[in-house]
């Protein structure tokens, strides 16, 4: 095989507003995610591997909003979602739901790679997942008295589970984490992970793990994954709309900030994105006040809180 491509791996670690405290933790979080699928397609391992190990450093991280440490639902528990898909075949793993599962970045992959079906949701995912050597942990092991302080304060404050639009508590927050990586071998693969919104209704699944919303990679367009508020970008399918564009010509950056707009200008949307396509360009957007990044490119690294870009 032809190791032909320079890899890139580009990862973001939420957006919103991310406040002034946390910026060190998200900067230093994103950065970690990096170094580690880096490591992957520096040995010339797949994007795929990379977008993989890249994610689950974060979702072990507590300061993101995915895995251990994220938001809890109105019943007081972590549900997380999470989808993974390779960009030369379009295969995809998705798990939606998941209360037990420490990694389900990890699940959704067993999903790509061992089952026929694409999404699963709830016990039927954890129960995949546990089938496939992947052990079950307590809800209660991914709950952090900082997030209990946190659902306490929005219960009290009536807080809307899904306001209309972006205001409010969350916003000053941690958010959901995500991967795009083109490997050696002109390989696109992208993965997006989160513990959804605060307080969000039991059994809501947001934009993160839906094919085409939250995250889509095909080698034909772009590899993207997307964060913040995640009905609006799931009515606009937002990630396929955005690799549509890569592929009609529109170069990523481009198209990473058409994407926000079209988000913010048809539905007074807010959140972030990021793009790569198997030329190795890359795009990053956003219209929250922050969003985490951090990129990697043979003899290139680069890491903030605020878009480079503008
Ligand atoms: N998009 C995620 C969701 O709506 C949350 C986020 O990215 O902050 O579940």
């Amino acid at each position: 095989m032809t190791l032909s491509k320079q890899p890139v791996l580009l990862v973001h670690g939420g957006a919103w507003a991310i406040p002034y405290d946390a910026v060190d933790a998200h900067q230093h979080g994103v950065r970690k995610a990096a170094e580690a699928g880096w490591r992957v397609l520096e040995q010339g391992g797949t994007a795929l591997d990379a977008v993989e190990e890249a994610i689950a450093v974060m979702e072990d991280d507590d300061t993101f909003d995915a895995g251990r440490g994220s938001f809890l639902n109105e019943d007081g528990k972590v549900q997380l979602d999470a989808l993974i898909m390779e960009g030369s075949t379009l295969q995809a793993g998705g798990v939606g739901c998941v209360e037990r599962l420490r990694n389900p970045i990890r699940a959704a992959r067993k999903v790509l790679n061992d089952s026929p079906h694409i999404y699963f949701v709830g016990e039927g995912a954890e129960r995949f997942a546990e089938e496939h050597g992947i052990a079950l942990c307590a809800n209660e092991d991914l709950i952090l008295e900082r997030e209990l302080v946190r659902w306490k304060d929005a219960k009290k404050q009536k807080f809307l589970t899904v306001p209309p639009e972006f205001a409010g508590p969350p916003m000053d927050s941690h958010d959901t984490v995500g991967a795009v990586a083109l490997d050696a071998h002109g390989n696109i693969s992208a993965g997006t992970s989160t513990g959804g919104t605060l307080n969000k209704a039991a059994g809501r699944i947001g934009d993160s793990s839906l094919i085409g919303c939250g995250c889509y990679a095909d080698n034909l367009s772009a590899a993207v994954s997307t964060t913040g508020w995640g009905e609006p970008m799931m009515k606009l399918v937002l990630s396929k709309w955005a690799a549509d564009r890569v592929e009609m010509g529109e170069a990523p950056q481009q198209v990473a900030q058409a994407a926000i707009d079209r988000l913010q200008s048809r539905l007074k949307g807010h959140g972030g994105i990021i793009l790569l396509d198997s030329q190795g360009r890359i795009g990053l957007a956003h219209n929250t006040p922050r969003m985490a990044w951090a990129w990697r490119r043979p003899g290139e690294n680069a890491d903030g809180v605020q878009s480079p870009r503008g």
